[in-house]
């Protein structure tokens, strides 16, 4: 199963041209648990199958990722997985208006507690800024610990997470950040493009 990157339009000046068959990837989403969770659709559904699949696959999601982690070692794959359980069982609960499973909330707050940050302050010349100092040294993984942190942050919110939505797309498990209140497709020019030709169909058919 191959991992393919679809930028999210709504969030990057690259336009969606290529309608993608089959299982694919937004990234770009506000958090990057978002982007985490859509890696693997809920069981049962249509699309279930898995984009971290295996060890390669997590290194093209990593890689897609880069800049927005910390840097260091990759997590063991497993550890990822658990990490994703969690955050989408947390994120779907809060989508569905469901109560949020308090061991998935246990399982994040696992993660965050597993690699510690701190913050420096440097002096450069006159100029002061702070760095984020992740520590190794208890035996976690600074990347699943920013995840999960970053989730924590965004999930605390209500305002942000009255943003969380799932895509129109019936076929579709996506969820996405509407930071533009209008986007009902995870990426306009897949999800949306099929709906526009099921609608053409539909016409077609009828007339
Ligand atoms: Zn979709």
């Amino acid at each position: 199963m191959a991992l393919i990157e679809i930028p999210n339009a709504y969030n990057s000046d690259m336009a969606v041209s290529t309608v993608v068959r089959g299982r694919f990837a937004v990234v770009g989403e506000p958090i990057v648990a978002v982007d985490l969770i859509n890696t693997v659709a809920p069981p049962g559904s249509p699309a279930g199958d898995d984009l971290l699949s295996a060890d390669r696959d997590a290194d093209a999601w990593w890689r897609i990722e880069r800049g927005r982690v910390p840097g260091g070692d990759l997590p063991d794959i497993r550890a990822l997985r658990r990490l994703r359980s969690a955050l989408r069982e947390m994120i779907e609960a809060l989508v569905d208006g469901r109560p949020v499973p308090q061991a998935a909330v246990s399982d994040l707050n696992f993660f965050m507690q597993s690699a510690p940050a701190s913050t420096r302050l440097l002096l450069t010349g006159t100029e002061l800024r702070t760095q984020t100092q992740w520590h190794w040294e208890y035996g976690g993984n600074p990347r699943l610990a920013y995840i999960a942190t970053q989730a924590a942050e965004f999930l605390s919110d209500p305002v942000q997470v009255s943003r969380l939505r799932r895509c129109a797309s019936p076929a579709c498990s996506i969820i996405f950040v509407a930071t533009n209140p209008r986007r009902s497709w995870c990426a306009p020019g897949v999800c949306g493009n099929r709906a526009r030709v099921a609608r053409h169909y539909r016409r077609a058919v009828r007339a």
